[in-house]
């Protein structure tokens, strides 16, 4: 038996590849059906159930009596109103924000239920409002509410991308004109325009600003305008970044008979992270462990990028990040080296030695530094991993 870890198979793909567009066309329509808004699924449950419900008084048969389907009908729903009444009544402050938002936009829409006004007190001159207590029927209708407020939202978000996204190449084509950026404006739309850009639920999923992810990039709308549009920025230039696609090995599944692999496209490089697969052992159940390196450098240049592209002097994001890359700028690497490293696409088309020519320069560059070094990489990695 080995004992060292087997790499899963790995193969490079071209990025116009019709493997790649159709990895692309699925990656969206996954996105669009893992995107869930608070309350939603519970709302869709009660409706499907109340249907058979309905039914069978009736007086039609339903392969459920009526307790399993009361049960099924009101689980998800009994249990966001948990989640709910403990977020309201716990630490977290953002949450407590967003969910008492949802509320108070309930009842400031023109259709609320007046009921919902007896389960808001004041107590130790704080507001309350006791969602736990409330009758499911009333917390229902906040969900139905906030399913709909969210509907709308993503519509006009989806209008605003547009005009984002149409000032984000404008400015990248300056950036490229000002000699910068090592793009064709070809690319810079293309890549733009293929990645799909879709508000996300802050009440589902707390706590983050963006994320970008093959084609595919979210931004929380738990943020006012401007710090929306910070972050489609952000979330374009990991867009335009350099890629290396790769198919490799997926587990999707386990059945009965072992894992099943599926062949998956995938950026095994973006900028300037890079992630490593490996199966371990050959004894099943086989494990794919995901090892992503120098995501602090990538995270770092991007926001670097950003700043530029929108000539802004500094951010609150990523700073640690960005002063480990000033460390190495003062210590003598040229800034505009580590640009050309971030955009610059894997040539498939060329030897092995001259596939990324920046890359190499840049690490060479770093290695050969005298203040940096071999180690500062790594050092840098371990410290904000
Ligand atoms: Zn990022």
């Amino acid at each position: 038996m080995r004992e060292y870890p087997r790499s899963v198979q790995i193969s490079k793909v071209d990025q116009h590849d019709p493997r790649v567009e159709k990895a692309k066309t699925d990656s969206h329509s996954d996105a669009e059906k893992s995107q869930q808004v608070f309350g939603e699924y519970a709302v869709r449950q009660y409706d499907e159930w109340q249907g058979y419900l309905e039914k069978l008084h009736d007086g039609r048969q339903q392969p459920w009596t009526e307790e399993v389907i009361l049960q099924r009908r009101d689980e998800h729903l009994e249990l966001n109103q948990k989640t709910f009444s403990q977020i309201l009544s716990g630490q977290d402050s953002v949450g407590k924000l967003l969910f008492t938002e949802m509320l108070y936009k309930y009842i400031r829409s023109p259709n609320y239920k007046k009921e919902i006004l007896n389960y808001f007190s004041v107590q130790n001159g704080q507001a309350h409002i006791a969602v736990d207590t409330m009758p499911k029927e009333l917390f229902l209708d906040v969900l139905r509410f906030h399913s709909k407020y969210m509907e709308e939202e993503r519509k006009k978000f989806e209008k605003q991308c547009e005009v984002w996204k149409q000032e984000f190449i404008a400015t990248c084509i300056q950036g490229i004109r000002d000699g910068w950026l090592p793009l064709s404006e070809e690319t810079v739309r293309e890549r733009v325009q293929e990645t799909k850009i879709m508000l996300r639920d802050s009440a589902s999923y707390l706590h983050s600003f963006g994320d970008w992810n093959r084609w595919v990039s979210t931004v929380d709308t738990w943020q006012d305008d401007e710090s929306k549009r910070e972050t489609v920025f952000h979330e374009l230039t990991h867009a335009i970044a350099a890629r290396n696609l790769i198919e490799r090995e997926d587990i999707t599944h386990t059945d009965e008979f072992g894992d099943i692999l599926k062949k998956k496209i995938d950026f095994q490089r973006s900028g300037l992270r890079f992630r490593y697969g490996y199966q371990k052992g050959i004894e099943k159940p086989f494990i794919i462990e995901e090892f992503t390196r120098f995501r602090w450098l990538n995270e770092g240049m991007t926001e670097r990028i950003r700043l530029r592209l929108l000539q802004q002097a500094d951010s609150e994001f990523y700073q640690d990040e960005r002063a480990a890359i000033q460390k190495m700028i003062d210590a003598g690497i040229d800034e505009q080296l580590l640009i050309d490293a971030y955009f610059e696409d894997y040539d498939m088309k060329v030897d092995r030695m001259n596939r990324v020519p920046a890359l190499r320069k840049l690490i060479k560059a770093i290695y050969g530094n005298p203040t940096l070094g071999k180690g500062y990489l790594m050092a840098i990695e371990n410290q904000l991993k």
